[in-house]
């Protein structure tokens, strides 16, 4: 028999071991073959395996088909490096096993949830009272809160839609962003509204939106139950909306806003990027990421409400087996999210927040933004190159002279291994995509990025 001590003490070093090579080794893997990994994985066995020789078995098997993702050159969407403490405190919550549901199921973790959710608001200047969800990811916090604001809209014309549902009910009127994340869209569809019932309002050259446009669109169509949603951080831009004007039109209208602010809500936590930020307090419900920019392991994302009775209305449920709501005047965490059973995600948030602190976030922050302005600068200074957009957060879009010079310098980048970022198509033009999004990133990773760059412009 294994001893547990041994084979976490062997798993958690084999996962370092990934970390420190995950800066060396290609960052996508040069060749692999898929066949050979699923017949390597095989089928499903008839009898049990040691539990040893199944540690190494998968880190054998698969560690050749890893994304250096933790490592310094991963540009790719928007995906955050996992820091040491919060690392290591997911091991710990992994250890614990806690079901997160209620502080029957687990009274540390209700607690810390408690605990670390007003520290977030504070960082990401949100209102004190606000109620927040630990949920998976910026599509659960978009869906959690705009529930909430499917429940208050309607309870706002005297319709229960917990109980009664959408047939037969009142319509709702949905206003976003023309240029607003899928996953917005996917979670209209998850409430029923579907993905249609989204009236898009015209962005500006960077993507932020029209507030003219938005007072326009909301004024031509009926009054009535109506969800307006903006964004903090543009996918491919990183524009943000001009909150204070949208949510002051908005709130004209009677409308509920949410703010999808999946990595740009963390401008918030910098001096030097909270101005982007500015009147974002005066929305209704945020959404935002922890595995992106805050550098906490997957899965991990917030979900914040000014209207905190909307959330729970929206999210809880009860029966009778489930005692111990409100345990010792401990909140509920399952009351705020949509799952019942849960990972107590509290914990490796608590670590990433404590391991850097306030200034180092925002540092972590900041020095994230300049690199990606040294991204933008060095390569809009080799011929025929140039930036897109202007880098007013992380995110960095060039072009290397039309679409598929593009293509060709983003798969060549791709497959040289120095480094990873994706393409994208936006406004009409096929541009290279860059998110510098991990505390690991220094400038000599950019430099060399950049080099591996300019080689595959001269190749192509
Ligand atoms: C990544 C992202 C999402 C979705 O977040 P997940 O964590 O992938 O679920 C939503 N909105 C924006 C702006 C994003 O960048």
């Amino acid at each position: 028999m294994t001893d547990l001590r041994d084979l976490l003490t062997h798993a958690a070093s084999r996962a370092a071991d990934h970390r420190a090579e995950a800066a060396r080794q290609p960052v996508f893997p040069a060749s692999l073959d898929h066949e050979a990994m699923r017949k390597a994985l095989g089928p499903l066995p008839d009898h049990p395996t040691p539990a040893r020789a199944v540690v190494d078995q998968l880190a054998d098997i698969v560690e050749p088909g890893l994304v250096a993702t933790t490592g310094p050159r991963y540009f790719g969407f928007v995906v955050g490096g996992a820091l040491d403490a919060a690392t290591a405190a997911d091991v710990l919550t992994t250890g614990w096993d806690q079901p997160a549901f209620n502080a029957v199921t687990s009274p540390a973790a209700a607690l810390v949830e408690d605990v670390t959710g007003g520290w977030l608001k504070d960082l990401l200047g949100l209102p004190a009272a606000a109620s927040f969800g630990f949920v998976t990811g910026g599509q659960a916090a978009n869906t959690v809160a705009l529930a909430a604001a499917r429940h208050q809209v309607l309870a706002g014309v005297g319709w229960d839609v917990e109980q009664r549902g959408l047939l037969g009910g009142p319509p709702i009127r949905v206003v976003a962003n023309g240029e607003r994340h899928a996953t917005i869209d996917r979670t209209f569809r998850l409430l029923g509204l579907g993905a249609g019932v989204v009236e898009a309002v015209a962005t500006d050259d960077q993507g932020a939106i029209d507030v003219a446009d938005l007072s326009r669109v909301l004024a031509e169509g009926s009054a009535g139950p109506t969800i307006v949603c903006l964004q903090a951080g543009n996918v491919n831009s990183g524009a943000f909306d001009d909150f204070a004007a949208a949510t002051s039109v908005a709130h004209e209208h009677g409308a509920w806003v949410h703010v999808d602010g999946a990595f740009g809500l963390w401008a918030a936590a910098s001096p030097t990027t909270r101005h982007l930020t500015a009147g974002i307090d005066t929305a209704d419900s945020w959404a935002t990421d922890g595995h992106k920019w805050l550098n906490v392991p997957y899965d991990s994302g917030y979900v914040f409400c000014a209207h905190p009775q909307a959330h729970a209305n929206a999210m809880s449920f009860t029966a009778a087996y489930l005692t111990g709501h409100g345990q010792g005047g401990l909140r509920t965490p399952a009351d705020y999210v949509l799952e019942s059973s849960r990972r107590a995600r509290g914990f490796a948030t608590w670590a990433a927040l404590r391991q850097l602190g306030r200034s180092g976030i925002a540092e972590l922050v900041e020095r994230c933004c300049a690199l990606a302005r040294r991204f933008a600068e060095q390569l809009a200074a080799v011929d025929g190159v140039s930036a897109a957009n202007d880098v007013v957060l992380n995110q960095v879009l060039v072009d290397f002279g039309g679409h598929e010079e593009t293509d060709r310098v983003v798969e060549a980048v791709q497959r040289s291994g120095e480094c990873w970022m994706g393409a994208t198509t936006w406004h009409g033009r096929r541009l290279m995509r860059i998110s510098v999004s991990n505390w690991r990133t220094t400038e000599a990773d950019v430099d060399r990025s950049v080099a591996a760059i300019v080689a595959a412009v001269s190749r192509t």
